[in-house]
């Protein structure tokens, strides 16, 4: 259990700003700009790949409607959503979370430092044959 199970529960304060029975948002305790918040399952799961088909549909289903709140509420017409899974790929707390970053007018917001590489066409096509097979296979 992390401190977003405790969180949700009521046992830790939080700036909730949506919940239903699947899903709860509140605001994150050291934003990188203006509304920066976080929707999470109340599923207890760490990374995104473990959650189950029903906590990501309640997810999909009320992101977009956060988001546009967000925005509303702050004025931000551009903004990030960011969803962390493992210590390499920067997750600190082990339980789903999607960030709604605003980028602001004051230039707050997600920095990204993108290094693209290119995608070569034979390793693509075989890579691309892979998950479709893993994903026909029901994993
Ligand atoms: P991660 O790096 O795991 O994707 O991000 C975790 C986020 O949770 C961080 O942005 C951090 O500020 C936020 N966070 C951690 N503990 C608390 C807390 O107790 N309350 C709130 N509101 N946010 C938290």
């Amino acid at each position: 259990m992390t401190i977003f199970s405790k969180i949700i529960r009521g046992e830790i304060p939080s700036h909730k700003v949506y919940e239903d029975e699947h899903v709860f948002a509140f605001l994150d305790i050291s934003p990188l700009s203006r509304g920066h918040a976080l929707v999470i399952p109340k599923e207890e799961k760490a990374t995104l790949d473990e959650l189950s088909d029903e906590s990501a549909a309640a997810i999909g289903r009320v992101l977009p409607r956060i988001c546009r709140a967000v925005m509303r509420a702050t004025g931000a017409t551009a903004y990030n959503v960011l969803q962390n899974n493992g210590a390499a790929a920067h997750q600190a707390v082990y339980h789903v979370h999607f960030h709604i970053i605003p980028k602001t007018a004051d230039g707050r917001g997600l920095g990204i430092d993108w290094k693209s590489g290119k995608l070569e066409p034979d390793a693509g096509r075989d890579l691309a044959a892979r998950i479709a097979e893993l994903l026909a296979a029901g994993d």
